[in-house]
């Protein structure tokens, strides 16, 4: 494997599950739709943050750290999978999240509190503008704390997509070959990053197909931008060095709705659409409108039927639960 060299931390069980969308498909009128079902990572519930972990938290170990400090949105799948994983190492966790502290703690919050991480709440703040401070304040007590980048994606975070695109080569086989096309939700960028180096790499000639989630992803630099260069910086980090232009990036930015974590209708379809055909969750703020963007694409005519395109589910269905009065789904289907 590419990033065989490169120290990993056992924390998932992989590969994960790869299968068709038979009744989608068929719901459609095609194309010929596939999941890799990273829902299923094994790790807390699931998300491709184990992904990203398993080498993040291998370079905190070989640093000797012994506090892991990381920030997201109250709903973080990040931070739960993160809290998740600092347990099973018996590391310290500080979590830095956004907004106050609800009076009833649910969905991914709540799971943070059972795996026993420090909260710090960030009012205004969702992706660590003040990480240096509870930096400084673990040092000034004599630990070692590690910063893990927000969502997971630094190179080291980009590189497990590397490894996980290796992984789905390795299955595609049984299940009819390649894909024409991969898409998924893109948010902080390492999953992005990671597949496009991942195809430059192992040269396929599958187009990865990213549903931008978040209007303020990238901050100062622009989303695309932030994308293209964690794409090269994980290539240098593996010694092949790659250069990347915006014609090798596809960022659909048409479905950001009201923006990150706002659920509308499109989102609500969506979830409804694959429980219904499927019996699979999504979830509210990445995957629901990832599916939603996929489900136009196909409706817009965007793939030939002879199409194979692969929805890559990231995970997050335990926020589903801090969503409930959003979700409503309408009426109950009658027969
Ligand atoms: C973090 C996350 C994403 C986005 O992945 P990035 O690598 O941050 O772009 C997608 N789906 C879910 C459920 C996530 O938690």
């Amino acid at each position: 494997m590419l990033t065989d060299k490169l120290p990993r931390q056992s924390l998932g069980f992989f590969p994960t599950p790869l299968h068709p969308l038979a009744r989608l498909t068929e719901m459609l009128g095609g194309p010929q739709l596939f999941i890799k079902r990273d829902d299923q990572t094994g790790l807390a519930l699931g998300g491709n943050k184990t992904r990203k972990l398993e080498f993040i938290l291998a370079d905190a170990l070989a640093q000797g750290s012994d506090a892991i400090v990381t920030a997201g949105a109250a709903q973080s799948n990040h931070c739960r999978q993160t809290a998740a994983a600092a347990a099973r190492l018996g590391l310290e966790c500080h979590l830095l999240l956004g907004g106050r502290a609800p009076a009833q703690p649910q969905g991914n919050l709540l799971l943070d509190r059972l795996f026993g991480c420090h909260i710090h709440w960030t009012p205004g703040h969702r992706k660590g503008e003040d990480l240096a401070e509870v930096v400084r304040y673990l040092e000034r007590a004599g630990r070692k704390p590690y910063v893990a980048p927000y969502g997971g994606s630094s190179d080291l975070g980009a590189l497990a997509f590397v490894a996980a695109l290796e992984e789905l080569k390795c299955q595609w086989p049984d299940q009819g070959g390649p894909f024409t096309h991969i898409v998924f939700a893109s948010s902080s960028g390492g999953t992005h990053a990671g597949l496009m180096l991942g195809a430059r790499l192992l040269e396929l000639p599958t187009k990865m197909v990213g549903i931008n989630i978040d209007k303020g992803a990238g901050g100062e630099r622009s989303f695309a931008g932030h994308i293209l260069d964690l794409a090269g910086q994980a290539a240098e980090r593996l010694g092949s060095p790659q250069s990347f232009t915006p014609e090798d990036l596809i960022l659909d930015d048409d479905y950001l709705g009201e923006g990150y974590g706002v659920v509308g209708e499109a989102e609500r379809e969506a979830i409804g659409v694959l429980a219904r055909t499927e019996g699979i969750l999504l979830d509210p703020v990445y995957t629901g409108r990832a599916m939603a963007g996929l489900l136009a694409l196909v409706r817009s005519g965007a793939f030939e039927p002879s199409d194979r395109v692969l929805f890559w589910h990231t995970g997050g269905a335990p926020a589903l639960f801090a969503y409930g009065d959003q979700l409503a789904l309408g009426e109950t289907p009658t027969l």
